[in-house]
Order: structure tokens, then sequence, then C-alpha cells
């Protein structure tokens, strides 16, 4: 099933917002990878900053799909489902060998970002970033597994291991996906308040609606036993370590190119505090990522999702940067 040759169309951003589509003669695919016809792509936040700068191979890095073939060594069946993980780990280094592939000391390339991605009918990927996806998960659901529940989850286990007991006050900064993939996971693990904050009122409405309560207070101090900040912003950032009990925990999520500084005033040098910065999830949590998704995964993708199809693209993120979608899902239109 590895020596078919097929015709693949993908998009190139080539910068300042222009979307281009390419379509090339895909070769037999290579030993130990998989081809995957794309049924869901997403577009992330942090994409936006590719579709500024332009990107050197296929963008798109949170992808559900099917597999069409295999090359050699790659035991995957064809028609598998299943999400890509995009750490193209090592496999053989010590944080590897403990299941912790996100934090492999020896990959170099993640996909979507140094390899192609998603956004085009097919894409290419090592067999073992290749996430099976359990037959009761629809891929639309399993996709949130990725940047979205994968993320938010591994950022709020290690939060959470910092504590004694489960935080009974948890405040969200900043309620795009992924924030609000914090608010539904935090509300899944059993913390009593989740409190959420975001500048635009339909984004709050959102967090509300999955379970959080608004914000009122992000001026006084000792309020929260954990913050969880995914806006980047300096004043949100601010904000979390304001409200923050003595002893309590910091996740730092949101992207951003400022460095990340502590306050120096007498109230945060006396007391204890946990930093904790986290990057997407390692494999060892994708079985307890697939129970929280079929817990919420349906209501959370029905609140978030917009399905367009790959000629859209650039429309899509127009709106996206706009902020008048907040997921959208590239879906595949090509087969259908
Ligand atoms: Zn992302
Ligand atoms: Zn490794």
């Amino acid at each position: 099933m590895n020596t078919a040759t097929i015709t693949n169309t993908g998009a190139r951003f080539l910068g300042e917002g222009r979307v281009e589509f390419r379509t090339t003669e895909m070769g037999p695919v290579a030993a130990g990878e998989v081809r995957l016809r794309v049924d869901v792509c997403a577009l992330c936040g942090s994409d936006k900053r590719l579709l500024a700068q332009g990107s050197s191979v296929v963008p798109g890095h949170e992808i559900a799909g099917t597999v069409a073939a295999a090359g050699a060594d790659a035991a995957v069946a064809p028609d598998t489902r299943g999400i890509v993980y995009i750490p193209v780990y090592c496999g053989a280094c010590p944080a590897c060998h403990s299941g912790l592939t996100n934090r492999c000391t020896r990959y170099t390339d993640l996909i979507g970002w140094q390899r192609d991605g998603g956004f085009a009918h097919y894409v290419d990927v090592p067999a073992r970033c290749l996430i099976e996806a359990p037959e009761d998960v629809p891929l639309d659901v399993a996709v949130l597994g990725l940047d979205t529940v994968g993320t938010a989850a591994h950022g709020l286990r290690l939060a959470l291991r910092t504590q004694q007991e489960t935080p009974r006050r948890l405040l969200v900064v900043g309620c795009g996906p992924l924030g609000l993939g914090v608010v539904a996971v935090a509300r899944a693990m059993g913390v009593e308040q989740v409190d959420a904050y975001d500048p635009h009122p339909g984004r709050l409405a959102l967090a509300v609606k999955l379970g959080a309560a608004e914000a009122r207070d992000l001026d006084s101090q000792n309020q929260y036993d954990v913050t969880v900040e995914v806006s980047g912003a300096q004043a949100g950032r601010a904000a979390a370590q304001r409200v923050i009990v003595p002893g309590g925990a910091v996740v730092v999520l949101g992207e951003s190119g400022e460095p990340y500084t502590m306050p120096a005033d007498p109230r945060w040098r006396r007391t204890d505090c946990f930093t904790v910065r986290s990057f997407y999830f390692p494999l060892t949590e994708v079985a307890e990522n697939w129970e929280l998704l079929r817990g919420f995964g349906a209501e959370l993708r029905d609140v978030l999702a917009e399905r367009l199809t790959l000629p859209e693209l650039e429309a899509a993120f127009d709106a996206f940067v706009a902020g008048d979608l907040l997921k959208p899902y590239i879906v595949s239109g090509a087969d259908s």
C-alpha cells in the first residue's frame, strides 16, 4: 500500500496574511511513516505568527485524519483514525523511555512548523506520531485532545502536583480555545470554583457556559490557589501573579515573545509560590485525555468549532484574527 503516487494540494503562508495553494505529487510513503487523509485541521492562535511571517512548510498542527497508506516498517492498518502528536520525538532518550515524549531532548521538528502539517488534503507523518483515536470518539472531538485539552490538562496536572489538595479556587486569564479548554478540564478535575477573565464579553460568556464564573476582582491579593495565564499579555501575567495565595501555583500557558518576569515586591519575595511552565503533553497522558473528552468533548466542540473547507482558509484566518471565529476547523471537502 506504499507505492501509490497521489496528487496533493496544500497551503503555504506567504507572509502578511496571504495564503497560496500548491498542488504537488506525493511519491511513495517513506519508511516508518504513514500518509493521512486530513479529516480535520484546526486553526491555532499560534498559527497567526506563521501567517504574518510566512512558512517554508505546509502549516497546520492540530490534525485528525485517516490512514490512507503506510510506508515500510509502519505497522499501522489502513483506515486507522487518529490525531497527530506534533513533536517528532526520538523514542530513545531517557525522557522518551519514560514516556515523557514532550520532554525529548533530541527532537528538532514539530509537525506543521518544521515539516509539512495539515492544511492540505494529505500529510505524511512518522507512524509513532499517530495517536489512534478510540472508536467512540469522533475525530472532530479527538482533535481537541491536542492543543486544546492535551495542553490544558498537562499544565493543570503539573500544577496539581504542587498542591496538597485539589485547588478550591482557580482563575483562568484569557478565554480563547486553550483558556476554555482549561475551564472544562479544571471543572472535570473537581475544582470547586473556576473563575475566568477575558476582555471579550462573548468569550467570557462561553467560559460561563462551560462552568466558570466571571472573575470580578483581579486586584486583590491572596485569592486563588491556582491561576492559569493563557493570554500571553503582560497585564494578564501580572494579574495571575497578583491574585495567587501563598503556596499557590501560577501556570504560564500563554505564548509571548516577551520575557516572563517575577515581581520583586515584598509580598512576592516573602512567600512560597510555584511557577509552572509546560509544553504540550506527554504520550503517557493520552488515555486520561480520552476520558476527559468522553465527558465534555462534544460540548466543547460545539462551543468552539466552526467548519470550513481548505479553499476558505485565508478568509477563515481573517475572521479568526478579527476574533469573529473562535476555532475554525478546516474539514475535508475534497473527497466528499
Ligand atoms: Zn497550537
Ligand atoms: Zn527522545
